[in-house]
């Protein structure tokens, strides 16, 4: 199974993203995930990624591809992934696209998690992830346990200001993949993503299935 999460910033996807793969035993590919990653491991990647990622802009898409192809060549990935933060613009699915099709692949599904920009913003205000382990908690829905209350942090990029940038970003460049995929003949499942996580992972797994909800 080849699966695209799709919504804005703070819809969501890290965490559904997460559960699924646990569910469905394949990785989740979070092109956000990797890039925080080489900006720690202070490759030149990371660091040339880094200013796009603050300003709140879309790293190039040479960057992100070339990154993807070489995690698609993973051993752990050739039973499927589920796409989270990727693709992000009608190019990035067009080059997915040829990538999964030289593997005799293509995407099964799309699942768009839908919210609205106020409650983004107010989630992400909350966002704190755990610089350890990269685990992301809510000051208010899901909070830190305690050993790890007092090391989260928050993302410069989650600060209100960048949030409402992402926002502009997302409904220019990666809303339109909602038709896109639409108009290749892919499913495209919206779920109410401004529910309790159990509830949205349920729906998503019920439509996954094939059987209503
Ligand atoms: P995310 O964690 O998915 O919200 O991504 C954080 C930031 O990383 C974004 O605001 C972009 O600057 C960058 N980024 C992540 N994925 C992509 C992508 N597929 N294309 C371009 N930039 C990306």
């Amino acid at each position: 199974m080849n699966l695209i999460l799709l919504g804005a910033p703070g819809a969501g996807k890290g965490t559904q993203g997460a559960l699924l793969a646990e569910r469905l035993g394949i990785p989740k590919i979070a092109t956000g995930d990797m890039l925080r990653e080489a900006l720690r491991a202070g490759t030149p990647l990371g660091t040339e990624a880094k200013r796009y990622m603050d300003a709140g802009e879309l790293v190039p898409d040479q960057v992100i591809l070339g990154m993807v192809r070489e995690r698609l060549a993973e051993p752990d990935a050739a039973g499927g992934a589920i796409f989270d933060g990727f693709p992000r613009n009608v190019e990035q699915a067009k080059s997915l696209d040829d990538m999964l099709g030289g593997m005799g692949r293509g995407i099964d599904a799309v699942v768009y998690l839908d919210v609205d920009d106020e409650t983004i913003v107010r989630r992400m205000s909350g966002r704190r992830t755990d610089p350890e382990t990269g685990v992301v908690y809510h000051v208010e829905h899901n909070p830190p346990p305690a050993e790890v209350a007092g090391r989260v942090v928050q993302r410069d990029d989650d600060r209100e200001e960048t949030v409402r940038h992402r926002l502009e970003v997302y409904r220019r460049s990666t809303a339109p993949l909602v038709e896109h995929y639409r108009t290749v003949g892919v499913p495209v499942h919206t779920v109410d993503g401004d529910r309790a996580i159990e509830e949205v992972q349920r729906e998503v797994l019920a439509l996954l299935d094939g059987r209503p909800t």
